[in-house]
């Protein structure tokens, strides 16, 4: 019904997360009433997005090596800290105590109530009930790898389940504790006070700092 063009990236933002047809829709009209410069701005910032974002390969969050080296966190050039977010890297941080998180705006949800010092690991997702075997796309192997490493140091491990408190974060921290039950270290929750069903990202700081000191 629309031309091609048109059409390909309806499509194409129909994929995108929430976004329903109809949404996608009115994305592809506003970005035909905009001036050519700022089409060809928006192309450039996704085009830089791989090219300036680097994904911590040990806790998976996205991070610009551009900027640690401009702010001059870490001076080292060294390749493999390029490869390291600024929260892994950061000294005064606690790597026996791992928040384990679905996505990456739970992380920056949690960092913003300032009420956490350990280190995190982004799965990607939660087991979707609907389909089977999902497990196997979040980063759980890696999880273990991390736990592997860390356990024999000296200071006791806590994995800190942050899962969204609905029926699929919970399903996946039932996967995890079955997982991690060998390991034989702390595995805890947040407490209550999150709203059952709701998000994470949703909740407020103070109810999510409250939840955080009060994991069990
Ligand atoms: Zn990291």
């Amino acid at each position: 019904m629309y031309p091609k063009v048109i059409q390909k990236l309806i499509n194409l933002f129909s994929n995108f997360p929430t976004i329903g047809p109809r949404t996608a829709t009115r994305f592809v009209f506003y970005l035909l009433k905009l001036p050519k410069e700022k089409l060809e701005e928006l192309s450039q910032v996704i085009l830089d997005l791989k090219k300036e974002i680097k994904i911590c390969k040990i806790c998976f969050n996205p991070f610009s090596p551009a900027q640690i080296l401009e702010s001059k966190i870490e001076a080292d050039k060294d390749k493999e800290k390029k490869e390291i977010c600024p929260i892994c890297q950061n000294p005064a941080r606690d790597r026996s105590k791992i928040c384990v998180i679905a996505n990456e705006t739970d992380l920056a949800k949690i960092e913003s109530t300032r009420k956490y010092n350990g280190v995190y690991h982004i799965l990607g997702g939660n087991i979707k009930l609907a389909k089977k075997n999902l497990a196997g796309f979040l980063k759980i192997k890696e999880l273990i790898k991390r736990i592997e490493q860390e356990r024999n140091k000296e200071k006791e491990m806590e994995i800190i389940l942050a899962l969204n408190p609905t029926t699929e974060g919970n399903a996946t921290s039932l996967y995890l504790e079955k997982e991690l039950k060998p390991f034989n270290i702390k595995i805890t929750r947040l407490g209550r006070g999150l709203p059952i069903g709701g998000e994470l990202e949703y909740a407020d700081e103070e109810t999510l700092s409250s939840s955080l000191e009060g994991r069990n």
